[in-house]
This record gives structure tokens, sequence and C-alpha cells, in this order.
């Protein structure tokens, strides 16, 4: 331990003298209140700390002391269906989110130290253990269950292992090693700025099933993989994350909410706890963390809690579960680096952010991935990353922007102009893309329909070709179009309207299966083929046009997923009245 004396308070930045043993990155307490800080550049024996906490009423003459640990989380059980702030501090109450009324200091810590958690162990005396080794097993929640693994660093011979409850900072086992005896608790620590280990990262293979189509269909995100959301303000990012969070097929969900308005974190507490599950018919809440750090919390923290968040979610990954982690927005993330780079007075880069911005922003995205995990085992787990960018006024070119689009792989480009049609998701889809998409192809057409991809790319070539189409029409009129071309016009505004569009806030229509995805889209091209079949044998356009059946195509949304045979009748129903149009032709 080291203590030293405070010179200087600039808002969350301070600076302190005395502390010639400090290292970077190293956690400090500050004043007799002990906030919370971290040092993030030495000078000698100066320390310039950035303070997780409001500052006011701290002054030079304060006392500083080092905890010679860096930034680090507690892992264990009882974080599932939580929330914290961006140092892992418990957020109890809702207005805990209005920043103001939250206690400064070391309050409780992350992890409950008094509740007993049932321990079950899956290894016997004797057993050979290295790091990653499942210990045992503990019901967390009626879910999820925790695996209790072997700390990343220790191994050996298990001297010890005992069965029963026990709270998470009490000895569950003995593990013997080259270097003595080590006690191992079912509570653990990381530090947050490092990533943890795998054995190797493999390649993603299969998607993140979002229930959302034009995600899923058009530009899908694989788990362990990596997407970006930019868009400008009420395009829809927050709504995109809500629901990733509430239906992708993820086992675990670590919801950060970074720098946005109090309310939305609100509205997250609000609507979780009383969403069910469809698989295990159980609050999504059961296998979700939520990490708040609003818009009224201060600064410092806002940069800390992204890489709380993905330490969490990567825990979770070695466990060897499938997590998904969603960040809204890594805008506000960005603004509190470049503030306390400001405050250093270190030289400023691109808009006064920081030179080494991007490479910020490529060090948490690569901690994204499918892995091997580690231990003696064959376990897969996976962490998918999806970002939300808010470049101001729209601007693509911007450098938070810029330098996520370099690392991601998935962009979900959210478009002024569709939001304000009232085109939800707003998501482009002439300007989005997915990098796996070659590789999610080969999955929906093996596990879904032998045809899905290809049914998918005749719709985007469609959908590419009808802005053409719309440019002759808003030149010299629809009738210069030919019957075809009309054709081609109907079907692509089907499928924006019946396919693309999808509502959030609809029983129904919030969450569509891969399987239903599929028939969908099949529907609106069987249609268009038929049709196209009709008109090339002398069938007026105009009929076509009137069909009843067209009603129901844009009603396909609406049935749910328990009644997904009724897409065979709608099929039947198309040619039963585009053969009576030919016959009468
Ligand atoms: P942002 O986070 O980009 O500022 P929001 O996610 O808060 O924007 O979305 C703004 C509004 O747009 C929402 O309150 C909602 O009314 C509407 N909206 C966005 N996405 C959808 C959707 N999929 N379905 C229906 N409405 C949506
Ligand atoms: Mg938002």
């Amino acid at each position: 331990m080291n203590k030293g004396k405070i010179t200087k308070v600039s808002g969350p930045l301070i600076e302190a003298e005395g502390l010639s043993d400090a290292n970077i990155y190293d956690v400090v307490e500050v004043s007799k209140d002990k906030l919370i800080g971290e040092i993030i550049e030495m000078r000698g024996d100066v320390a310039s700390i950035q303070v997780y906490e409001e500052t006011t009423g701290i002054g030079p003459g304060d006392e500083v002391v080092t905890t010679g640990h860096p930034l680090s989380v507690e892992l264990g059980p009882g974080m599932l269906e939580r929330m914290y702030d961006g140092i892992q501090r418990p957020l109890e109450k809702l207005e805990d989110l209005a920043g103001e009324f939250l206690e400064r200091g070391v309050t409780s810590p992350a992890l409950n130290r008094e509740k007993l958690w049932e321990f079950k162990p899956l290894m016997e005396e004797g057993d050979e253990v290295v790091g990653g080794d499942i210990l045992g097993e503990v019901e967390e929640t009626t879910v999820i269950t925790h695996k209790i693994m072997v700390p990343v660093g220790i191994s050996g011979k298990i001297k010890e292992i005992k069965a029963g409850e026990f709270t998470v900072d009490q000895t569950i086992a003995i593990i013997a090693g080259e270097d003595g005896d080590k006690e191992v608790s079912m509570l653990q620590r990381w530090p947050v700025r490092q990533a943890r280990p795998s054995k190797r990262k493999i390649d993603p293979v299969e998607p993140l099933v979002t229930g959302q189509r034009v995600i899923d269909t058009f530009f899908p995100v694989a788990k362990g993989g990596t997407a970006a959301i930019p868009g400008p303000f009420g395009s829809g990012k927050t709504v995109i994350q809500h629901q990733i969070a509430k239906y992708a097929d993820a086992d675990i969900v670590i919801y950060v909410g970074c720098g946005e308005r109090g309310n939305e974190m609100t509205d997250v507490l609000n609507e979780f706890p009383e969403l069910v599950d469809p698989k295990t018919g159980e609050s999504i809440m059961k296998r979700t963390v939520l990490i708040a750090n609003t818009s009224n919390m201060p600064v410092a923290a806002r940069e800390a809690s992204i890489y709380t968040g993905v330490t969490l979610a990567e825990y979770f990954r070695d466990m060897g579960y499938n997590v998904a982690m969603m960040a809204d927005s890594t805008s506000r993330w960005a603004e509190a680096l470049r503030e306390m780079s400001g405050r250093l007075e270190e030289m400023p880069g691109d808009e006064g952010y920081p030179a080494y911005l991007a490479s910020r922003i490529a060090d948490f995205y690569e901690r994204a991935g499918i892995v091997e995990v580690l231990g003696n085992r064959e376990d897969i787990g996976s962490l998918s990353l999806i970002g939300a960018v808010s470049p101001p006024g729209g601007d693509l070119s911007e450098p938070v922007t810029q330098a996520t689009l370099r690392i991601v792989k998935v962009f979900w480009g959210l478009d002024y102009d569709l939001s304000y049609q009232r085109h939800f998701p707003a998501i482009n889809w002439l300007s989005s893309y997915s990098l796996y998409q070659t590789k999610m192809d080969e999955y929906i057409d093996e596990s879904v329909d032998e045809q899905f991809s290809q049914k998918r790319k005749r719709s985007m070539s469609l959908l590419q070709q009808e802005q053409g189409l719309q440019e002759v029409v808003r030149l010299v009129g629809r009738d210069a179009l030919s019957d075809d071309d009309k054709l081609k016009l109907n079907v692509t505004r089907s499928l924006r309207e019946d396919f693309l569009q999808q509502n959030a806030f609809h029983d129904i229509d919030a969450y569509c299966s891969l399987e239903k995805q599929e028939k969908m889209l099949s529907i609106i091209l069987y249609n268009y083929d038929k049709s196209l079949k009709a008109l090339n044998e002398g069938v007026e356009l105009e009929k076509i046009e009137k069909l009843p059946v067209k009603e129901r195509i844009t009603r396909l949304k609406l049935i749910s997923e328990e009644e997904l045979s009724k897409m065979e009748e709608i099929k039947e129903e198309i040619d039963k009245q585009i053969d009576e149009l030919i016959r009468e032709a």
C-alpha cells in the first residue's frame, strides 16, 4: 500500500503526488470517502487518476491510497438478475439510475456475502485440475447453472472438495499445486481491461438468431460475432438492442446501458422481468445482467462500464455458454474517453478523440468470438458483441463510426428517412452488410430450408433493382413501365412492407423464428412467380393486383409461431385465385 496527497482536482480527473510505488492502472481510494479511482498516467511519483464518482468536496491535500490491484470485477454466483453500475457496484433501486442518490465510496460488494448457495461438486479428491476445469455447479437461477471453475493460473491435485451450502467467499476446495495449497471459493476476481484467456478461437458457424427478419434473413450476425448499429437519434438503435436482448437465442445476455438516458434503463427494468423466454417459460431476467451508467452518472465510470460488461460476459462464455452483450451506446463511451484525454491534455486526434481511440475500439471488439474454453474439457463458448453507435447528425464519416466499421463484421445501418416513414426496423437494406453471410447461408439451408439462401439472394436482387425502377417512375411516371416492371415494384413493396418491416411492440410480430421467416419469404416470392406466369398467359395486371389473397399476404407476419401450417393454405389460395384468372383469360 502506498499513500499520496492530492495536488489538483479537475472534474473526474485528479492528480496526486507521493505515489512512487504505484503502478499505472492501479485502483486507488480517494479521500476519507474512499472514492474509487484508477491511475491512468504516472510521471515520477505524480499520478493522474480518473475517479469513478462525483469529486465534489474533494480537494488538494486529501489522501490517496493505492490498493495495488488493477480495476477488477467479482465473478461468481449472484450476478444474474442484477443491475450494476459501470464499476460493478450494485444498483438496488430505480432511483439509483438517476445518479444523484447514489452513495459514494466503497459500498456493498458486487456479490452478496451472506447468501448461501448449494454447491454440488463434480470432482473428487485426488483429481488433477487446471484453470478452467469445472469443480462443481450451483443452480444460480431456475434457468442457469453456474459452473464453478478453477481460477485461471491455478493447477494441481484436489486435496479437499466440499458439498453443501456456502457463501461465495467460503472455501469449497483446496488445490495442492507446485507452490503450495490454494484455497478456492466460488468467488473469483478478474482485471477488466484484460481479456480472459481461452484455448483458441474458432470460426463462427451458427447464427445468433435474433427473431428480427431483416437481421436474420439478410444481415445475420454469427454466434461469437460482432455487429454495429450506427444511426441518428430516434432511428431505433435502442429498440433493436432491446429486441436482441429479449429474443436472441443466447444463453446469457449482458446489457450495458452506457451514457444514454436513465428512462431507457427504467424501461428495461420494467419490461424485462415481465417477458417470458419461450425456451424456458421463465422471465428473461434469469439469464440477464444489466449494467447501467446513465447520462447522469459520473463520466469516468462510463469508460469502465464496457470493460466490466465484457469481462462478465467472457466469464459466462468460459462456462461454455453462448453469451450476447449489447452496448448502448459505444459513442457515449468514446466521448468519456475523449473527455478524460482532454483533461490529461493529451495530443488530440480526429475531432478531439485521443489517437488511441481506434485501438481501444478494436481491443474491445476483439474480445468477441467463439472459443474452445480453458480446462481439460471440450466445451465451446461464444461471446457476441453488438454495439450501438450514435454519430452526431448521423454522419458516418466521424471517427467512432469509422473505427468501429473497420473492425466489426456486421453493419446494420439505420436510416433517418426510413424511421421518418415509420419503416421499422429502419435498417437500410441497400447499405447494410454481413461478412458472415456465406457461412450462415450454409447453416440456414441445412437447418431451415435448402432453398432459403437462394430466396434471400433473389429477394435482395429484386430490392436492389427497385431503386432504379423507382427513379424511372419519378422521372416519367409509372405508366412508362412495362407490366413486368410494375409487377416487380409490387413484389419489392411487399418485401419491404410485409417482410422487412417488423413491429417491435406487437405481441406476435416482435419475434419471428427462422422457419417463419423462410415461409414468409417463400410465399411472397411464390405469389410473384405465379403472378408473372399469369401476366405471360395474358391476364391483365389490374386483375392480378386486385386478387383478395394479397390481403392475406400483408397479414402473414401476424400468424403465430404455433399456426405456421396456415402458411401452406395461403399458397393454395394463391394457386386457386390465379389459376382462375388464367382460365378466364
Ligand atoms: P435511438 O436509440 O436510435 O435514438 P430508439 O430505439 O429509442 O432510437 O427508437 C425511437 C422510436 O422509434 C421508438 O420509441 C419507437 O417508437 C420507434 N421504433 C424503433 N424501432 C421500432 C420497431 N422495430 N418497431 C416499432 N417502432 C420502432
Ligand atoms: Mg437510444
